[in-house]
């Protein structure tokens, strides 16, 4: 022991071990011994006295040598290696004392020496030597009387005994430096496999973390999980994740060096759907800890742990933002029952199965709720479409008969009290049809993400002396200029083009209610067209002016703006169009007259369909909406 002053418990196990080994090899050398001496004896040894009762001893010897293996089974080796070498010495004595005529007998104490060097080194050797002298000189004293001492023969054989005691201990000290020196070597390179073998183990476990979380999909994350652990754990592993309401655990899925073992496991525990708390898989869950069971005979068998024929369970929690999402359980057959390795191996799946399995239900949460809302934003669109169409025939009817009725009373005299009251009926009339449009309009450009456009060659100049006719005709008090070119050869949408001078003009008039003039003045530079629409009306206040545009937004500059009506449509939807047609729209305050707005848009004078949504896409349009509803 000297070569080790500090044995670390590790070292200190493997001397153990070396002891016991060398034990048994040590039983093999008495046992050879044995068998020498008993040949010997019935060969040879009729003159020898006390031939029998030598057998004996030597029978008595191969007994306790046998002992030995066993005892150091229970015992540590130490106390079993001293027992060991005290029986020796007395089995020698007695041989001594016995073989009276064989004056060499004594040499066998060399033998117990050598072992004793063996053993336990130098000092133990020289102390041996001197004890076993001693020993010897008092049977030769018993046997023979005192002269035994007489002349050099004793004297000569005790000094054998010790010289031989020094030599075997320092030929011992050789032996048992190199034991300790491979000890610590066999002790080094054990660590270093064990390094490296952690070393394999993170590597592997950081690539399964990353196929755990590659997929965002359930089912696929719940594949990976079952089938990236099932290679390191038992023979059958599972994974059973947490019903969200209700404390059930479903097998979600499983794999496993025995495929045939761990489907049936999971269609058992799939049916059997268990509960928190019940087995050790429902136990791993509620109290969120591992636990480890062999297969019961007694009770019930919830995990099905004993009906699938395995041996033991394994069931780690998965836990994921303080919440226990599933269980990671593992069954074997045969063997041993899972050492440290394998369940700290399970621990450390089920913290990467955590983070994994939360994302997947996240995103499967996100999933569904986008799918509802879609779903109920579909209904809504129905129900406009619906609502707007059956709102516009009969909008139609009344629109076409009472510009029948103007027309008819314009040639009429006295009449013009009733003319006064067709009008109003035709203006808000023509109102709520530009509202019903708008809503339908809206609603589809929600659903094709913009506006389709047809573009068609006309002229933008006559299209806006049509439009500024119209409000001129509709407002016949109204100083409305138009300050345009002859001819503005445009290939655009023309209807929506219509749509959006015509909300331009309407707001114009709208919120100029002091009867303010409009000018709309139109512009061509380079291959662009330019519109503006100028009134000198309330105004929109600065900070809202970007905001205009926006959908249902109505500008508010304390005054109440309700009073004009409106849904906040129709600047959106222009804005939409003139974007389709790769052009821009945009308002600033009427500087010039000090007060009112310009609102102002340039398109292309050539659009292409491509710039907007050209494809009608008719599938998505209930079959009444099918086909393009002119403004
Ligand atoms: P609506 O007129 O139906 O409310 P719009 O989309 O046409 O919807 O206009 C949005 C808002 O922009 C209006 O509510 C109004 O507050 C403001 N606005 C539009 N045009 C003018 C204008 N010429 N002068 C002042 N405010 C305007």
């Amino acid at each position: 022991m000297q070569a080790t002053a500090a044995p670390t418990p590790a070292l200190a196990r493997e001397l153990d071990d070396q002891m016991r080994t060398q034990e048994r090899q040590l039983v093999v050398v008495r046992l050879s011994v044995v068998a020498l001496g008993v040949a010997f004896l019935l060969v040879f040894g009729e003159p020898i006295a006390g031939r029998f009762a030598l057998i004996g001893v030597l029978a008595g010897v191969a007994a306790y040598s046998l002992l030995i293996p066993l005892l150091m089974r229970r015992l540590p080796a130490l106390p079993v290696a001293v027992a060991g070498v005290v029986l020796d010495m007395l089995a020698v004595s007695a041989v001594v004392w016995l073989a009276t005529n064989v004056p060499d007998a004594y040499l066998f104490y060399s033998l117990v020496i050598l072992g004793i060097a063996v053993r336990f080194g130098m000092v133990a050797s020289v102390v041996a030597a001197l004890a076993m002298s001693a020993l010897y000189v008092a049977i030769e004293i018993a046997h023979t009387g005192l002269e035994a001492t007489q002349g050099p023969v004793l004297p000569v054989r005790v000094l054998y005994l010790v010289i031989f005691g020094v030599v075997a201990g320092l030929f011992s000290q050789i032996i048992r430096r190199r034991a300790a020196e491979n000890a610590v070597l066999q002790q080094r390179l054990q660590a270093d496999e064990g390094e490296r073998e952690r070393a394999r183990e993170r590597e592997l476990l950081s690539r399964l973390a990353r196929d755990f979380g590659s997929s965002l999909e359930r089912d696929a994350t719940h594949r990976a999980i079952a089938s990236g652990s099932a290679g390191l754990l038992g023979d059958a592993t599972l994974l059973l994740t947490a019903e969200p309401e209700g404390g059930r655990l479903v097998a979600a899925a499983a794999d496993g060096r025995d495929r045939e073992l761990a489907e049936r496991w999971r269609a058992l525990l799939d049916a059997r759907r268990v509960r928190l708390g019940e087995g050790a898989v429902g136990r791993a869950a509620q109290r969120g800890i591992a636990i480890l069971e062999p297969a019961r005979d007694d009770g019930p068998d919830a995990d099905a742990v004993r009906e699938v024929g395995a041996d033991w369970i394994l069931a780690t929690p998965i836990q994921a933002g303080g919440r226990v999402l599933g269980v990671l359980a593992t069954v074997g057959r045969g063997g041993r029952e899972p050492d440290e390795r394998l369940r700290r191996l399970a621990d450390a799946l089920a913290d990467r199965a955590g983070p994994a399995l939360q994302n997947a239900i996240l995103w499967s949460d996100l999933q569904e709720r986008v799918a509802r809302e879609q779903y109920a934003q579909r209904i809504k669109d129905d129900f406009l479409s619906v609502v707007s169409h059956e709102l516009r025939t009969p909008l139609t009817s009344i629109q076409g008969y009472s510009q029948l009725l103007e027309a008819r009373l314009r040639g009429e005299r006295g009449a013009s009290k009733e003319m006064r009251h067709v009008r109003v009926i035709l203006s808000q009339v023509t109102r709520m049809r530009r509202l019903v449009d708008d809503l339908l309009d809206v609603n589809r450009i929600d659903r094709r993400g913009g506006v389709s456009i047809e573009p068609v060659p006309f002229d933008l100049a006559e299209l806006l002396r049509e439009a500024v006719n119209r409000v001129r005709r509709m407002e016949p008090e109204r100083e409305v200029t138009l300050d345009a070119p002859e001819t503005i050869a445009v290939t655009l949408d023309r209807e929506r083009m219509d749509q959006v001078l015509g909300n331009l003009l309407d707001n114009a008039v709208k919120y100029s209610p002091d009867g303010g003039p409009v000018r709309v003045l139109a512009s061509v530079s380079g291959h662009e067209v330019e519109v503006r629409v100028t009134d000198v009306g309330i105004g929109i206040p600065p900070e809202q002016r970007d905001q205009v545009f926006e959908r249902f937004y109505q500008a508010d500059d304390g005054q109440s703006r309700r009073r004009f009506g409106g849904l906040g449509l129709g600047l959106a939807i222009s804005r939409a169009i003139v974007e389709a047609h790769g052009g821009g729209i945009r308002v600033a305050p009427n500087d010039e007259d000090g007060r009112g707005s310009v609102f102002s848009f340039r398109v292309p004078l050539i659009a292409t369909a491509a710039d907007g949504v050209a494809a009608d896409d008719a599938d998505a349009i209930p079959p009444f909406v099918r086909g393009r509803t002119a403004p």
